[in-house]
């Protein structure tokens, strides 16, 4: 679909080590018109993290300054680092008629909804606290301490799902993204943005 009415805006959040950085960026991968926001963060790079790429990476200082400039949709501290959105860029992307995701915590979420901007929101889960566990060990060099910090994190992050549209388990990563990606095409098949289109097809009828 190459339709120039506004994108539409989804969230995806979950609790860290859900794997929905790899979910996203595989869903953005195989749906056209579908972009991941880049967010801004105070946090240092992680080694093979890239500025621009993964995060736009910026000093505590420079962040709360676009904070009191009101350049975020939102933003929210998460384990001691600020992390946001950038209301201009998010703005551009779905004025050019790109459907838009943010990958952004509960506290992010809340703010989003609280500001009555229309949005589809996706809960993802890991199967279970085990299995996270496992994946926190996984895939980080982190200290005991701060994986014992983002599973209590995680533990009061997952009760949130109630918040959201729709919950989407990370059980296995193909099966996830088709999940993804079905609430992406089922929100775009929606009345309100087919009538257009309808009413043109309609009107082939005479
Ligand atoms: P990480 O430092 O592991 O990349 O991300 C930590 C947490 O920050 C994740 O839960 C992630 O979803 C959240 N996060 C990343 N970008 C944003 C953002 O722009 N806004 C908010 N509210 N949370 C974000």
């Amino acid at each position: 679909m190459s339709s120039k009415s506004r994108g539409l805006l989804f969230i995806v959040s979950a609790p860290s080590g859900a794997g929905k950085t790899t979910l996203v960026e595989r869903l953005v991968e195989h749906t056209p018109h579908l972009k991941m926001s880049r967010s801004y963060t105070s946090r240092r790079a992680r080694a093979g993290e890239i500025d621009g790429v993964d995060y736009n990476f910026v000093s505590r200082e420079r962040f709360e300054a676009m904070i009191a400039a009101g350049e975020f949709l939102e933003w929210a501290e998460v384990f001691g680092n600020l992390y946001g959105t950038s209301a201009a860029d998010t703005e551009r992307m779905l004025a050019e008629g790109n459907d838009v995701v943010l990958v952004i915590d509960v506290q992010g979420a809340r703010k989003v909804r609280s500001r009555g901007i229309e949005t589809t929101a996706i809960f993802v889960m890991p199967p279970s606290m085990h299995v996270l566990e496992q994946r926190l060990r996984g895939r980080s060099k982190d200290s005991e301490e701060a994986i014992q910090r983002r599973l209590q994190v995680a533990r009061e992050e997952v009760a949130a799902f109630v918040d959201y549209e729709f919950v989407v388990v990370n059980d296995e990563l193909t099966a996830a993204v088709d999940r993804l990606r079905s609430i992406v095409i089922a929100q775009r098949s929606r009345l309100r943005r087919m009538r257009a289109d309808a009413e043109g097809i309609v009107k082939t009828f005479g």
